[in-house]
Order: C-alpha cells, then structure tokens, then sequence
C-alpha cells in the first residue's frame, strides 16, 4: 500500500488521499513526499486530469514534519536542504496549471497547513475538535515549508505574526473568520461536492503571489503601517523572552525579509533560518522534553500496567476554598458530577460561585453560552452533608493544611464511600503515608497535588504513599487525563518533588539578597536564566509568612525525630522580612515589592537600606548559574533518591510545576546540555564560593564519570 493514493474520476478529476500505512497520524517524511511527490508528476504530465483533490484518509489531515527526524539532525546543510525540498514539491503541486483544493477532514497543523496553504482553495469540516495553525514555535522551530512566506502573504503581515510566534491553533470556524480557509462544510459529501464544484468554476487558477497583481493585503514590510509593527514587535518579543528562544527572531527575520523580496527568494530565506533553529540547542531541548517525554507521559509511561482505563463520574470535594473551587470547576468542566463540601453552606456556595465567575468570562469572550454555564454549574452541588458524598468513586480533600481536619475529614467521608473508591489529599506539605493512618483502607489513598490557579496550571502531581496501591495510582492517573491535565508521579517525601526544588529558586535569590546584591540586578538575573518571574517577586506571590509556616513546620518535625535542620542562607531573610520588618509579600501588598492599589509594582525602595549593597557587585553570569544551578541539582538528588523516577517527569514537572526555563528543556535536561562533567566541575567552584548546597549530586558525579546523561 503507498502512502499517497491516486483515484481519478470521469470528470477527470484527481483525488489524492493521504494514509500512511501503519501509521494513525500523516506525517510529513520521504514515505509521504516520495509517492506525493510521483502523483504530482503524473498530473503535470496527464492533459486528461482537470483539477485536483487533496484529501486524508486517517481521522486528522496532516499533523506536520516528522519531528523524529528534525530532532536526529545536527548538519545546518541536511536541514536546509530538507526544507527545500518540501518547498520545490509545495511549488509545483502550487503551479501544476490545474486546480488544487485540500479538502480538510481534520486537523491541519505546521507542516500539514503548509501543503494546505500551497493548495488553490481550502474547504473543511466543520469539526469543533479540528485544529488549524502554525505551532512550530513551540518547539523552538519555524514553518520551514513556506508557511512565513504565504501565510502574510495571504492574509497580512500584521494578522499572521501573532499566529506564527504564538502558534496559536484555531478552530474551522476561526481560520474561516482569518482568511486562511476559504469555506466550510457540515460533513465529507458536503466538502467533496464543494470542491468539485469549485474545481469546475476555477480551471486556471492561480496563486495571489504568483498573480502579476498581487498586492499585499495590508502592505509589505516597508509600508508605513508594518515599518510601526516591525519598530515594535522584535522588542516586545525580546521583553518576553529575554533573548532565550531565537525562534521568535528567526520567525520575524523571515517574515520581514520575505516582504521586501519575492516570493521564491523569501523561501529560500526561510529555509536558511529554518535550517539555523532546527540545529539549535534550544530546539533540541524543546523538541526532547516538550514533545518527546510529553508524549511519552500522555501515552502512559508512569502509568502501572494492568489495569482497565478508568473514569470518574462522580467526585466528591472536601474543603470549598481556592483551590476546592478550582478543583471542582476543572473536572465539572468535562462533565464529571461534583460534590463540593465546606463547614457551611456559604463557603461551599462561594465555592460554586468561582466557577460562575469564570463562565461569565468565558460568556463574554465567547467561548462559552448562558445555556452552557447553566449546565456546567448544574454539576457541582455545594453541601454540607457528608450523605451526599454516596457513589462518589473519588474524594479529592482540599480542607486546611492541618493533620487533625484531614484526618477528621477522611473519616468521614470514607463512612459514605464504596469500598473501592479512591481518596486523594491535596496536601502541599503533609507526607501522605502519614495522612493515610487516618484511613480505612490506605492502598486506596493517594496525593493529588494541584498548582495555584488549578484552571491555568496544566500539572497535578501524584505521591504515591507506602501503601498505595498499583491500582490507586492508575486510577488517580486517569483521573488527571480526563481533566486534560499532565499527571507526574512521585513518592512520599518532604516537600514531595516540585516544592522542593521550586523553593531552592526563591531562597537563592533571597541569598544573593543578604550577600548584597542589588534587588533589580537579581530580578532581572531570574528573568534572563528564561524563569516566568523574578526570585524575590516570587517569594511575594508565595508569601513570606507561608515560607516562615512551613519552615517552622519542618523545625518541629525535625526536632520531634531528634534532628536539626541544615538551613538555607535565605531563611535569615525571610525571618527579617516577616518578623522585624512586617511584610509578608503580595497578599498585603507589601512584601520585597510595592504593590500600590491600582498601580504597578515596584520594588521596595528601602530594600537596600535592610540589607546594604556590597562593594562587589557579581557578574550577571554568576548569578545566573546560582539561580539555575540550585535549582538542577536538587532536581537531580530527587532524581536519585527516587522522589521522582523517570527522566520524562522531572523534566515536564519542573517546566509545567514551577516554571523552569522552558527554553532548557527542564531540570535535567538543562543539565545535559551543560554537559554533566562541566556541571560537576562548576557545581564545585560553586559550592566552594558559596557553600554546601551547591555540592554536586551524587548521581551527577558518578554519570559524569561513567560519560553518561539523563535519556
Ligand atoms: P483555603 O483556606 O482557601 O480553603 C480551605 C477550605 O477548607 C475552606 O473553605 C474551609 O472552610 C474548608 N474547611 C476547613 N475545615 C473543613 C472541614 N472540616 N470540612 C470541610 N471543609 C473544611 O485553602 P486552599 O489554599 O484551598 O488549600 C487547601 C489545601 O490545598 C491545603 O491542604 C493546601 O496545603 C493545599 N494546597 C494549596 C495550594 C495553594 O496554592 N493554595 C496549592 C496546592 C495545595
């Protein structure tokens, strides 16, 4: 079977069905191409054949390059030469001399748009899960197969940037509305019969740029309106990435100099650009962690085997507070029934109201109807009754962070529930194996560890506590697949995995603090590591009063096990901050910020008269690598303690958890490109400038000996 299948018609009209064989997706490699590529000689050459189909035979119509493959190659010259091809191919299909429509029974993305975009006319079906877009940014990449050239040039250059830096992905309905898809159709006959008849109206079509005519809808790059964009974009784009992901640049180059040249010259600048971020570190580490390891996780890799795909239908909530309210609005919204339970009636309904507030943002952008909130809001069920818990087949307890509640609580509950039903804390500090004495049955209890908001954050990290089952652990991972969120999986231990490397950030920043650096300088040294927010502002957003809360917590429980703790220089800070000086961060609007009503933040001015400038002020390097180092190597002795255990969910936990730079692929990855041996030998120089907690991890040491890296 070929990959490309050729069927022409009485009317002569050629439709070309692309369905790899065993394969569920298309995708763009020499099995495509090469029988694509033998189709459209055969049109060039038969006089008999008056227009042409582009259709797929699989659910989706083309999801884009093999990413396999760009990730295997580090020669700038294969790459370009690859993107060449593609496009020499895309041209003739554009300049057989015969229509072509592609008739878009499902999902267009990258690569897969591209040949869309080289057809004459595009129809699709309007399918609401269909997406349409240019993503390769996301992975540090850039349409290489025309896309920066005929995208603006089909619907402008202003309206196309944001979809190619963004690689946002539209809906039938949206890609209509922008130009990039001309009709729509309710199903394939309808889709068909529309081609057809479009093929029979346009004998001779041709391209807009390749029209004598052709103007630029909206002007070329040095028209007066765009020369504004291009004096503006390049530096919104650097405020937002520091400098850290050349694809942005590359995808503006490219646009920019396609609209002072022609057509055929702008690709082949595309191509030179392209070919630069495919063999780029930065794509490398995007391309490993963002789609290979994600995938792997979506597929299941932390998942136990053995057991059937399980799915919740009633969940009950214990604790109606910010993140209860944000746990029942994620799964009401995919249609799971919700019990959401408080000490009062008020506080459950003020949990239900959270979810009211944001379908009413959502009605007013649109993306949502009043007969739609109506029927979300008709699944969550605040109470204060433990009977209405009955057929619940998963509790999830959000109620203060305090032992005696939790376990007050468990009981409860579990006097209502199946004997087979899961309960999973929500705890960000409490062992679970602890919180599971209050259990009846603790091979049914698991962690389920939301992020703050619970609607944008995309990660849930499960603990699995001594006694958790195979069983639990598959079904809370099911659990967070169907609220379409990323499960990593860990074990039970202090600070679980994300707290604990994500407070190493804040407390180093706090420590470049106290040794006096200047505020901005370590802000900014945070920002430009490729992190969402600077390490004092962060320490703001947590609170200094929770930090102070959960690090005399871990005092006490030390104590209580005859221990002491080794502390983190920062915490001097924190004690200062809190205790003589009274800010306690963002929630009081007065923390190592200013946050003035109704204004913008700024730093807090008498900063550096409580904790004086040095006369050395370090190179914005060092710091840097304090920020970026602390955090990698408590990333890497989680790893090898086995807090967690796959290379795929430390990397995705640190970037989804806490922000890690993206741009680094995640926590060991950064490592890997570092390269093991350098990071050992600079931990060292670290620690001994600085002290013992930037002593390399041990497993560092030994896969630096051994040659090794995290695969
Ligand atoms: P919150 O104070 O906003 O909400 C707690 C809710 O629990 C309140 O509405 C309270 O009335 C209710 N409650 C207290 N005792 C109860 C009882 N006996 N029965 C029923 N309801 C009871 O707190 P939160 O920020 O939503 O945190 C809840 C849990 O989630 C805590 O364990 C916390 O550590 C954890 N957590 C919080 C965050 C965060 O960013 N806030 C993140 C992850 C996990």
């Amino acid at each position: 079977m070929t990959a490309v299948q050729f069927n022409q018609d009485a009317d002569g009209i050629v439709t070309l069905t692309l369905d790899m064989p065993g394969r569920s997706m298309n995708v763009l490699n020499e099995e495509l191409t090469g029988p694509f590529s033998d189709a459209i000689a055969k049109i060039e050459n038969d006089a008999s054949i008056k227009g042409v189909i582009i259709t797929s035979g699989k659910k989706e119509f083309l999801a884009g390059a093999d990413i396999d493959k760009v990730y295997r190659m580090t020669d700038p010259a294969e790459a370009f030469a690859m993107a060449e091809a593609y496009k020499s191919f895309l041209r003739r299909l554009e300049k057989c001399g015969r229509p072509v429509v592609a008739a878009l029974n499902g999902t267009a993305l990258g690569g897969g748009l591209e040949l869309a975009l080289a057809c004459h006319y595009r129809i699709a079906i309007d399918n609401p899960k269909a997406k349409f877009g240019l993503p390769e940014v996301k992975l540090g990449l850039l349409p290489g197969g025309g896309g920066t050239q005929r995208l603006p040039r089909l619907i402008g250059i202003q309206a196309s940037l944001p979809l190619m830096l963004e690689g946002k992905e539209l809906k039938a309905a949206q890609a209509k509305q922008q130009g990039i898809i001309h009709e729509l159709a309710a199903d394939k006959d309808e889709m068909f019969a529309k081609a057809r008849a479009w093929i029979a109206a346009n004998p001779k079509p041709v391209q807009p740029w390749d029209d004598k005519k052709f103007k630029w809808p909206g002007g070329d790059s040095k028209s007066p309106a765009n020369a504004q964009v291009w004096a503006i974009a390049p530096s919104m784009a650097s405020a937002k990435t520091w400098g850290n992901m050349p694809a942005p640049t590359n995808i503006m180059s490219s646009v920019f100099e396609g609209g002072i040249t022609d057509f055929d010259t702008g690709c082949r600048v595309e191509s030179r650009y392209f070919a630069e971020l495919v063999v780029s570190q930065v794509s490398k580490n995007m391309i490993g962690t963002l789609w290979f390891q994600l995938n792997g996780i979506n597929k299941g890799s932390s998942r136990p085997e053995g057991f059937e795909r399980s799915t919740v239908r009633k969940l009950g909530i214990l604790g109606a507070g910010m993140m209860g309210a944000g746990i029942a609005y994620v799964s009401a919204k995919v249609g799971i029934e919700c019990v959401l339970l408080d000490t009062t009636q008020d506080a459950a309904d003020k949990g239900k109201a959270y979810s009211a507030g944001l379908l009413d943002k959502a009605i007013k952008r649109g993306r949502e109807t009043p007969e739609g909130k109506d029927a979300f809001l008709a699944r969550i069920k605040p109470t204060t009754s433990y009977d209405d818990l009955k057929g619940c087949d998963l509790i999830i307890e959000a109620v203060f962070e305090d032992r005696g509640i939790k376990a007050d609580v468990t009981r409860k509950a579990e006097a209502q529930l199946a004997k087979t039903a899961v309960f999973a804390s929500n705890t960000s500090t409490l062992p679970i194996t602890g919180l599971a004495e209050a259990s009846e049955r603790p091979k049914n209890f698991i962690g389920l560890h939301f992020f703050s908001p619970v609607d944008k954050m995309p990660l849930v990290e499960i603990i699995k506590g001594k006694k958790t089952s195979a069983e639990t652990l598959a079904r809370g991972f099911d659990y967070v697949q169907q609220i379409k969120k990323t499960p990593i999986v860990v074990n039970d231990s202090r600070g679980f995995y994300t707290s604990r490397c994500f407070a190493t950030y804040p407390m180093e920043g706090l420590t470049l603090l106290a040794e006096g650096q200047h505020p901005r300088s370590i802000e900014v040294a945070g920002l430009q590591a490729g992190m969402p927010v600077g390490p004092l502002a962060l320490q703001d957003e947590v609170s200094l009063s929770l930090s102070m809360h959960v690090l005399e917590q871990t005092r006490k429980d030390y104590a209580a096990e005859g221990k002491t703790v080794a502390e983190h220089p920062g915490v001097a800070v924190i004690e200062k901050m809190v205790r003589q000086l009274d800010r306690v961060g963002k929630k009081s609007g007065k923390g190592f910020y200013d946050y003035p009503q109704g204004g913008q933040k700024h730093l807090w001015p008498e900063l550096t008269k409580h904790f004086p400038l040095a006369e050395t002020q370090l190179p914005q390097q060092e710091m840097i690598d304090r920020l970026m180092y602390a955090q990698a190597n408590e990333a890497a002795k989680c790893f090898e303690e086995k807090v967690v255990e796959s290379v795929a969910d430390t990397n995705i936990g640190s970037i989804f958890g806490w922000g890690f730079a993206p741009h680094q692929g995640g926590a060991l990855q950064f490592i890997n490109a570092v390269g093991l041996d350098q990071f050992v030998k600079r931990s060292k120089v670290l620690e001994k400038k600085y002290g013992a907690r930037f002593k390399p991890a041990r497993i560092l040491v030994r896969m630096a000996k051994e040659g090794r890296r995290f695969e």
